[in-house]
């Protein structure tokens, strides 16, 4: 067994809770009677809508595109007919435009044909991802032909893998790394390819031994020759998974304060992402469908879901049996990084990693209280910052000052928020400062 590295400043350990999904194969949900897709699924400008209500659409056209500007298009995950073009519940905007589509059940699934992406030049490669719609799955939603495209004065020599999946619940990626472990490794090499570059390593935790065993089997199968991919173990330690934190761990390169992966020769992607880089370019199928961890006591049934995007949580709450007495609250995401949701209409977006259906006694309702300057935060935050004085200044009304404590440089994980014996909400005073810092 090789040694387990993990990153060196900060970081938490919170209840894994994984247990309860870990072991369920991915279940293919039936396709509801409409679904709802949400224009703006990434980073940069939102998709326009390319259909009109009433239209038919057939499974994978293109109903959206970006007109100006970051993006990808967006794709009908079925056919059937454009209901409406309106606004949806969204996690964190509150409401975003979006198209329904009432699904046509009479219609045959679309077959999706083999081709050697061998013979393809890297920039076909690159274009096929980008009109298929590929974004980062696990993390932002930053558009995949962007990142795979580094600024020519940065050259990269490691694509860094991330299948760490450190946020507690959600095993999504854990079952794809354990039921598609070729399709990842494949997705692996296209990027390599894309990239100019051999050499490949997949960081996964040290608690998903199943999953390592297989992904080394794979990476095996496919290293030799051209291409060198490593799976790297790593500690159980939480934000393993953030890009910052993953690369220091495994190629020990720091990544300067508000520099991008590039900076340091890495890029980084996840293992889902790619394998749908390979369902994009070796198939020509777009990101239309999602693997969802559904979790926790407040549901009848947990799952690891394939769920078509544009899918209510409503109408998978209908599927898995219902709501569990108890329920407190509603989580699209982890509970670390995820949002707390008031509908269950909110639609599954390309971003939607879990869905977390949380009791009384798997949240912490106490309120929270002034700050005793314990500094336990500073010790938890992953970027050295001082979570603790961005919360003081929020309070006394200078969120436009907190820039001096790096409030930029914080990607929102939680593990300050997490150890405070104050219960204060620390990554809300952040968002608040940081919106105020902007506009400043
Ligand atoms: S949320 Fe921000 S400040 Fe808090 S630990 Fe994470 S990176 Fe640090
Ligand atoms: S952990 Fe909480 S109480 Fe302790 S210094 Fe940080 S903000 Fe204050």
């Amino acid at each position: 067994m090789k040694s387990l590295l993990t990153f060196p400043k900060g970081g938490v350990h919170p209840p894994e809770c994984k247990a309860q999904t870990q072991g369920l194969g991915i279940e293919i949900m039936p396709v509801p009677d409409e679904l709802e897709l949400i224009l703006g699924q990434h980073i940069g400008a939102p998709c326009t809508a390319t259909v009109a209500k009433r239209d038919e659409v057939i499974e994978g056209a293109v109903i959206g595109e970006v007109q100006k500007g970051l993006g990808v298009p967006l794709h009908s995950p079925v056919a059937g007919k454009i209901k409406n073009l309106a606004t949806s519940v969204h996690a964190v905007r509150v409401s975003a435009p979006s198209i329904t589509i009432e699904v046509d059940r009479e219609a045959a699934p679309v077959q999706y044909q083999k081709v050697d992406w061998q013979q393809l030049a890297g920039a076909d490669l690159l274009a096929k991802i980008h009109d298929a719609g590929i974004i980062g799955i696990g993390g932002a939603g930053f558009p995949t032909h962007v990142k795979l495209n580094p600024p020519a004065d940065s050259p990269v020599d490691t694509l860094v893998l991330n299948g760490a999946e450190c946020e507690p619940y959600i095993t999504a990626d854990h079952r794809q790394m354990l039921e598609n472990p070729g399709q990842i490794v494949e997705g692996a090499k296209i990027i390599l390819k894309i990239l100019g570059i051999t050499r490949c390593f997949i960081g996964i935790e040290n608690n998903k031994p199943d999953a390592i065993r297989e992904m080394t089997k794979a990476a095996e199968q496919a290293s030799g020759g051209e291409y060198s991919i490593t799976i790297q173990p790593l500690q159980v330690k939480y934000p393993q998974g953030s890009e910052k934190q993953l690369i220091q761990a495994i190629t020990g390169r720091k990544v300067p304060a508000m520099a991008l992966p590039s900076a340091v020769g890495v890029v980084v992607q996840n293992v889902t992402t790619a394998k749908a880089i390979y369902d994009a370019v070796v198939y020509g199928k777009p990101l239309y469908e999602k693997v969802v961890t559904i979790a926790g006591k407040g549901i009848a049934r947990q799952a690891n879901l394939q769920v078509k995007i544009g899918t209510k949580v409503r109408d998978i709450v209908k599927y898995l049996g219902g709501l569990q007495p108890g329920l407190a609250k509603v989580v699209m995401g982890g509970p670390m990084m995820g949002f707390a949701v008031s509908s269950l209409d909110v639609p599954v977006t390309k971003t939607t990693s879990a869905v977390l259906f949380l009791t009384e006694d798997e949240i912490d309702t106490k309120p929270h209280s002034q700050c005793i300057r314990c500094g336990w935060c500073l010790d938890a935050c992953p970027m050295g910052l001082e979570p603790k004085e961005i919360g003081i200044y929020v309070e006394a009304n200078r969120a436009q000052d907190t820039a001096q404590f790096g409030v930029f440089d914080c990607f929102e994980c939680g593990s300050c928020a997490y150890v405070c014996p104050a219960k204060r909400p620390l990554v809300q005073f952040i968002r608040l400062a940081k919106m105020k810092a902007k506009r400043q």
